[in-house]
């Protein structure tokens, strides 16, 4: 199964464009104005550093849901479950909608009629550092009532008409989770427009986060472990080897690391990991325009794949590339192409496995519903990675097996 240069090279090439660590970054002293050096960069008016994205996520719920009765909170179908834990978490209702054909936007129609005067919120995703449709997302808020919240975990630095994301909507979050781009181990980020609701949120983080010794030293601790090993020889041990006993154990939930737990550590980031962010965070600009450019000249490659659709920067958009979203022509040459290469060391695999409502751990919590075309990209598309260690040679062997998968 293993792609011979792969192998006989013995690396392992992240999945995700994360920025690599520096020893100097874990040195203490220096700077400790993450929030503030990464708000002027984005020119948002400011940030509010949480554990997560997913915390983030939570804060934002709760502050909404303290304004108001009403408990429904719209999804994407196809998104990170930690979005739908998060819900939970709450203690609220989630109502999935359907996607666009052949893409991660919402399906208009489908989220008009998701929209009722029970929905709190609808959540629109910058899914794969694209940027998503927040102007129809944001009518359809407007119209029923409801916040708009923009999930931007994986977009940190994709602009709109040279606007950062974030800032379309009511409430905004970044990820700092490890391999989304920018890293401390897990960390999140929020933004808000109104300097009142901006206040809000950090009234709700001030009441329900609270310090918690315990989580933060072992965040400390994935942090130099991710220091050390995120490379192309560390990932081997850390992320190539338990993923592919995953695989071998037929368990494709575990082995995109879909399978998260239900408990969501809520607590206080230490100044520590912080002031690591805050050092890396001065590279993280030049790195995103080094991934663009090596982007823009793959892109070629990519499309020219018989069949294939590469999700792409509409008009006036300027997204990030932390990987490469393919749509294939059908199931079973996604399916083909995975067997070729997940699992091989080169970057290659599904986004998610599934659709929210089809994690079997999900069932309890995610109600279902009919979602043709979100199952239909779920089954479709795949990632690959755009980090700096997939040389020409080893994007070559990624184009290869996708050649020969779509034949
Ligand atoms: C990763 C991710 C999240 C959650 O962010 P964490 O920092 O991992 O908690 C939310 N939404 C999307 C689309 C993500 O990819």
């Amino acid at each position: 199964m293993q792609t011979p240069s792969v192998h006989r090279a013995g690396i392992e090439v992240p999945p995700t464009a994360g920025l690599p660590l520096r020893w100097r970054d874990l040195l203490p002293g220096g700077p400790a104005d993450l929030e503030a050096w990464l708000a002027a960069w984005l020119r948002v008016p400011a940030l509010q550093l949480e554990c997560s994205g997913t915390a983030c996520l939570i804060v934002a719920l709760r502050t909404l849901a303290a304004r108001s009765p009403r408990k429904t909170v719209v999804l994407p179908a196809y998104t990170c479950p930690l979005v739908a834990l998060a819900v939970h978490h709450c203690g609220l209702r989630m109502r999935l909608c359907d996607l666009a054909p052949d893409h991660f936007d919402f399906d208009p129609g489908a989220l008009e009629s998701a929209c009722d005067d029970d929905t709190l919120a609808i959540v629109v995703t910058h899914l794969a550092g694209r940027v998503a449709d927040v102007e129809f997302a944001r009518r359809c808020a407007e119209k029923c009532g409801a916040a708009l919240i923009e999930d931007a975990a994986q977009a940190l630095g994709a602009r709109r008409a040279g606007q950062s994301v974030g800032l379309d909507g009511d409430i905004g979050f970044f990820s700092l989770a490890a391999g989304k781009g920018l890293s401390i181990f897990e960390g999140g980020l929020l933004v808000a427009r109104d300097p009142a609701l901006r206040r809000a949120l950090q009234a709700t983080s001030d009441r329900v986060v609270g310090r918690h010794l315990g989580w933060e030293l072992r965040r400390c601790l994935e942090l130099m472990g991710y220091a050390a090993l995120y490379g192309p020889r560390g990932m081997r041990l850390a992320y190539g080897r338990p993923q592919r006993a995953a695989l071998r154990a037929g368990d494709p939930v575990r082995a995109a690391g879909d399978d998260f737990s239900f408990d969501i550590p809520v607590h206080r980031v230490g100044a520590w990991r912080r002031a690591v962010g805050a050092k890396a965070a001065r590279r993280l600009p030049a790195f995103l325009d080094q991934a663009t450019g090596r982007a823009a000249q793959r892109l070629a490659r990519l499309q020219s794949l018989p069949g294939v659709t590469v999700l792409q920067d509409r008009p006036g958009e300027q997204g990030v590339w932390p990987f490469f979203m393919l749509v294939l022509p059908d199931a079973d040459t996604r399916a083909r192409a995975l067997e070729r290469l997940w699992g091989t060391g080169l970057g290659v695999g599904p986004l998610f496995v599934h659709t929210l409502p089809d994690y079997d751990y999900l069932r309890p919590i995610v109600p279902d519903a009919p979602l043709p075309h979100a199952r239909d990209f779920a089954a479709r598309t795949l990632s690959v990675t755009n980090s700096h260690w997939l040389d020409e040679e080893l994007f070559g062997a990624v184009c290869h097996a996708l050649e020969s998968a779509l034949r």
